[in-house]
């Protein structure tokens, strides 16, 4: 088995980006768990499948063949036979994710194909970030790490992200996706032997520095 490095924080913490360049740095696979949950919603909305209907969201996992590189330098992802890497950014699917999330026969089916992922042979340690990583999908991995930002840090990371929007839609949306997202896991204090990392004070390469160093 592989080294794995479990990587959690709320929107806009950095997480993704930071948690690929550190792996890209140690020559490790990376896995963006927050990905399976926008390919389900995105699949859920092509379909036109009622998000408040739990049975019929998970019913989408039955056949939804669902994809993702682990190549820090090449991420993308596929679904039901579509490349989605970009789709599942798009705001409408930021909007529902939540709801596809909450359900917890998907939370059981994702988390078992994680865990699939991080045992998989290939690159000698693997990063894996999302929400509940360093808690229930890998609470043995040898490295947990809770990056964390204040809140006014992570609206203004996410403005730059989104040039679009206006910030006060933006501010709304995220908090909102974290309020709805709390009350499933806890990602905002850190369990038992988790390390937090509190990027605040810190640019992008000196908090990817500090996710290697640790
Ligand atoms: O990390 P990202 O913002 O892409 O995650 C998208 C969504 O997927 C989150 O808002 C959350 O609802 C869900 N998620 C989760 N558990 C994870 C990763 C993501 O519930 N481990």
């Amino acid at each position: 088995t592989r080294t794995v490095v479990a990587v959690d924080g709320p929107a806009g913490s950095g997480k993704s980006s930071v948690s690929r360049a550190a792996a890209r740095e140690l020559g490790f696979a990376f896995l963006d768990t927050g990905a399976a949950y926008r390919a389900l919603a995105w699949l859920a909305l092509e379909r036109a499948v009622d998000l408040d209907d739990a049975d019929a969201v998970f019913g989408l996992l039955a056949d939804w063949d669902y994809r993702i590189s682990t190549d820090p330098d090449d991420v993308r992802v596929w679904v039901a036979g579509t490349e989605v890497t970009q789709a599942i950014r798009e705001t409408r699917v930021s909007s529902v994710v939540s709801s596809v999330a909450r359900v917890p026969a998907v939370r059981e089916a994702l988390g078992r194909h994680f865990r699939l992922t991080l045992d998989e042979p290939g690159a000698p340690g693997v990063i894996a970030e999302g929400r509940d990583i360093t808690t229930v999908v890998a609470p043995d991995a040898s490295v947990r790490v809770l990056l964390t930002a204040s809140e006014s840090v992570r609206l203004a990371r996410r403005a730059g992200e989104l040039g679009s929007v206006t910030r006060e839609e933006l501010a709304r949306q995220v908090t909102e996706r974290d309020r709805r997202d709390s009350q499933v896991v806890d990602f905002m204090t850190a369990a038992d032997g988790v390390t937090t990392l509190d990027s605040s004070e810190l640019d992008f390469d000196q908090t990817v520095r500090a996710l290697v160093t640790i």
